[in-house]
């Protein structure tokens, strides 16, 4: 059985103080629960003091983003090894945020994964195709690029360690999010994707997130298709009180 994985991205928010009390209120909602697995992405100024929250819980640590060199000279970049001091056991990479104004690409998408890998880091892979991908057919095109690529050399041991986030670009921070259907079509389909490069026994282990305007209302319908294995929070993780709830959601 896969476990259910929410993860909250709080993207460019939050400064220490607010995230800090952000995560504690989370910790005292959902510090007993059990049954799935919660991840605060915070940004890399409140990692450290997050993670004196979260310490001795459940509730797991990741980065919004790292470079794949462990050291030297990349003037504002944070190495996999810098994460792993830190005490992250999560890590997003190629958030379309970043593919779309931070030009990063499939290929800085796998050095990253592989990066965070050797250093025992889950990487949380997004992938997902833009409006005019969806309207001109081409989604499965795309998420089959996505996947083949951003995961390229990644081996058979290590697959079951990488979650991957399905995120509709059109979907995110709109209030559109996909309907059950749309979203389990496309994980069934990344599902089959991990298949073809790997084998099905594998593939079935990896958990595939849904990430796009989840918001407690729709998070029930979302979890109960079969190929979707959680979520990616952006906007609706930044108050304790809807996060709380979409993770409460999952259960039962
Ligand atoms: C995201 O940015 O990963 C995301 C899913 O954002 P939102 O929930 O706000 O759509």
């Amino acid at each position: 059985m896969r476990r259910v994985i929410i993860a909250g991205n709080w993207k460019m928010n939050k400064n220490i103080s607010e995230s800090m009390e952000l995560a504690n209120s989370i910790k005292r909602a959902l510090y007993d629960i059990l049954e799935i697995e919660i991840v605060l992405c915070p940004p890399f100024t409140s990692l450290s003091d997050v993670k004196e929250i979260v310490m001795d819980t459940n509730i797991m640590l990741g980065a919004q983003d790292v470079y794949w060199e462990k050291e030297g000279a990349f003037t504002g970049e944070v190495s996999a090894p810098m994460l792993k001091n830190i005490g992250c056991e999560y890590c997003i990479v190629g958030h379309s945020e970043r593919r779309q104004f931070f030009h990063e690409t499939n290929e800085t998408v796998n050095r990253k994964a592989r990066a965070l890998l050797k250093e025992g880091i889950s990487p949380i892979v997004c992938v997902g195709e833009r409006l005019e991908d969806r309207k001109a057919g081409s989604t499965f095109a795309v998420v089959k690029d996505h996947v083949e690529n951003s995961l390229a050399g990644i081996t058979r041991d290590e697959i079951p360690k990488v979650v991957i986030a399905y995120e509709p670009v059109w979907a995110i921070g709109t209030g559109l999010n996909a309907t059950r259907q749309e979203a389990q079509e496309v994980h069934k389909y990344i599902r089959g994707c991990l298949s073809a490069m790997h084998d099905e026994e594998i593939a079935n282990l990896v958990r595939i997130q849904y990430g796009g305007s989840v918001k407690p209302e729709n998070i029930k319908e979302l979890i109960s298709e079969p190929d979707v294995d959680g979520a990616l929070v952006g906007g609706a993780s930044l108050k304790a009180d809807s996060f709380v709830q979409i993770a409460r959601n999952c259960i039962g």
